[in-house]
């Protein structure tokens, strides 16, 4: 059974696809993207490349905000000269395995809502004409695609940035300034520099963390881009619960995610 484009699926669905070296497409799909990278997107890619999160940011991405909420939006930009993705080479990506979530969904795409307290997600097909996978070799259960691809961390990392704007109203946004917006793009994209401004305040003192999770927010970028998220919505929103102890940090999302 094959998806058709757009059509909204839930992980128990099958597709079939295979993409390998050596197909007359290869690469194809690595030019021309609006590809948004997520906030665990731009800390794999960094670190992979041994570079800060602010030289990646200013070497491989445009900012923009988002139409609807004024959010602040990262994407990865194209070479201006050939359209190309700038990790892409002949032999395919170079960095495969940190390679944004975006690149591991395709050829599927996902839409996020909340419901009743819940994130719900639902994929659905991507068919470009120039694409020769579909309809060629395995079929896959969307959840056997999901984890073959790698995309369970992706999802779990991103989830306290996802549920920021999902399923909040517009007006909880309207009111933010410069100041605000400055504070979520450093905290969502520019992990060493909310580093810095972590180990320079005084949240220690005024939320009582205790040194086992200071000390790892120094030392560990998933710990701190979790921690980050979480005192995103209390700073912005006044919600949530800031973590004070490295047990309350992972793994364990509040809100559950379930893919229908
Ligand atoms: S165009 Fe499709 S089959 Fe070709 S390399 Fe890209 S994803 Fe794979
Ligand atoms: S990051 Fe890799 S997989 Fe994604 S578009 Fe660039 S080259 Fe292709």
């Amino acid at each position: 059974m094959t998806l058709p484009a757009e059509m909204a699926t839930d992980a128990e669905d099958r597709f079939q696809f295979t993409c390998q070296p050596g197909m007359a497409c290869f690469t194809r799909c690595c030019a021309n993207l609006n590809l948004v990278l997520t906030p665990y997107d731009i800390v794999r890619l960094k670190r992979t490349l041994g570079i800060s999160a602010e030289a990646f940011l200013d070497r491989f991405t445009q900012a923009s905000s988002d139409g609807t909420c004024g959010l602040p939006v990262v994407r990865l930009r194209m070479d201006p000269d050939t359209g190309r993705c700038p990790f892409v080479s002949a032999d395919g990506c170079t960095v495969y395995a940190d390679r944004p979530g975006a690149c591991r969904l395709y050829p599927l795409g996902q839409a996020l809502k909340e419901v009743g307290g819940h994130l719900q997600r639902r994929y659905f097909a991507i068919r470009e004409s120039y694409c020769l996978g579909w309809n060629q070799g395995r079929v896959w259960r969307v959840a056997d695609w999901l984890a073959d691809q790698g995309l369970e961390a992706y999802q779990q990392m991103n989830l306290p940035f996802l549920r920021l704007s999902t399923g909040r109203p517009l007006i909880a946004f309207k009111n933010f300034g410069q100041r605000q917006l400055q504070m979520y793009f450093m905290a969502c994209y520019n992990l060493d520099a909310f580093r810095q401004f972590v180990a320079g305040s005084s949240l220690k003192r005024r939320f009582a963390l205790n040194d086992e999770l200071c000390q790892r927010l120094q030392e560990d970028d998933e710990t701190l881009l979790y921690f980050a998220g979480r005192w995103l919505e209390f700073a912005l929103f006044g919600t949530g619960v800031l973590p004070q102890s490295l047990s309350q940090v992972l793994p364990a999302p509040e809100v559950e995610v379930t893919d229908r």
